[in-house]
């Protein structure tokens, strides 16, 4: 049959198919394909899992993460949320022990004292009966499973108020993502959406209460942010809760500072001009 792995398959009546390569097409077409259609990069695929040690248990376990590159950021919300391309980042930043329950976002997963660590295993550990990890990303919902055990986690060890209140702000944010995320064809889609942001509010004014007491009793930076960054966010956390007394006297103290970057300063200017908006709306 010489060269020709196919010669001879004229007597079954398959003449025509005697010169077919057995890869040479396959090869083809799987290129074809490449260049038609530019694969789009899913948040799966930008997933990895992340080794953490628990501080309560010693369990080692694994927590999905973001890696960083393709991701890319695309602006943020007035309250600093941030907007990406592929993956919201939001719904990763709270580390689960599925062993005994202990949580938090992953700025505070090592910073738990010994005496909290206590507490935490009475209170919690004790009655803990495990999350579910094995979705291959996390969805809103149970990203929000895992905010309201880090919160839950943070009430009982007398977390700082700045953490309770970086807690109930990303909170939110999980909420106005699961929102933007509904079907527009979906049944109720107008109250799934109002009943949404009324939760969302109720954790909005939980941070505002929380960062309100930092400001005045922990030492900059609080939640990473330097001073301005923190204070411009009060600012629009209390205009969001319609304090807008407060709101306007944070926003001066920034617009009058020397020494806050043009780009808070500026952001600051935007949320005077949407008070000055909304109050003239009444
Ligand atoms: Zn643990």
């Amino acid at each position: 049959m010489g060269d020709n792995l196919f010669s001879g398959l004229g007597q079954l009546g398959l003449g025509d198919l005697e010169g077919v390569g057995v890869f040479e097409e396959e090869k083809k077409e799987e290129k074809k394909e490449e260049v038609s259609k530019p694969k789009e990069v899913t948040e799966e695929e930008i997933l990895y899992d992340k080794t953490y040690k628990c501080p309560l248990c010693d369990n080692k376990f694994t927590s999905k993460m973001i890696r960083t590159g393709k991701n890319k950021l695309i602006g943020s919300d007035t309250d600093l949320r941030p907007r990406y391309t592929i993956a919201d980042p939001i719904k990763y930043d709270c580390i689960v022990c599925g062993n005994c329950g202990y949580a938090a976002l992953n700025r505070y997963f090592a910073k738990a004292t010994s005496k909290q660590l206590d507490m935490i295993k009475q209170n919690i550990s004790s009655k803990f009966k495990g999350v579910d990890e094995t979705a291959p990303v996390y969805s809103y919902d149970e990203a929000f499973v895992r905010y309201q055990l880090a919160l839950v986690n943070a009430v009982v060890k007398k977390a700082h108020a700045s953490e309770k209140g970086y807690i109930c702000l990303k909170t939110a944010w999980i909420l106005r993502g699961k929102a933007e995320q509904l079907p527009e064809d979906m049944e109720g889609l107008e109250e799934a959406k109002k009943e949404l942001q009324k939760q969302e509010l109720q954790f909005i004014k939980n941070a505002y209460h929380g960062f309100k007491e930092a400001m005045q009793t922990e030492p900059f930076p609080i939640c990473g942010m330097d001073e301005y960054t923190f204070i411009y966010l009060v600012a629009e956390l209390a205009r969001k809760c319609k304090d807008y007394g407060i709101s306007l006297k944070l926003i001066s103290d920034i617009i009058t500072s020397k020494t806050v970057s043009p780009k808070i300063k500026d952001r600051a200017r935007e949320l005077k001009d949407l008070i000055k908006e909304e109050v003239s709306k009444k």
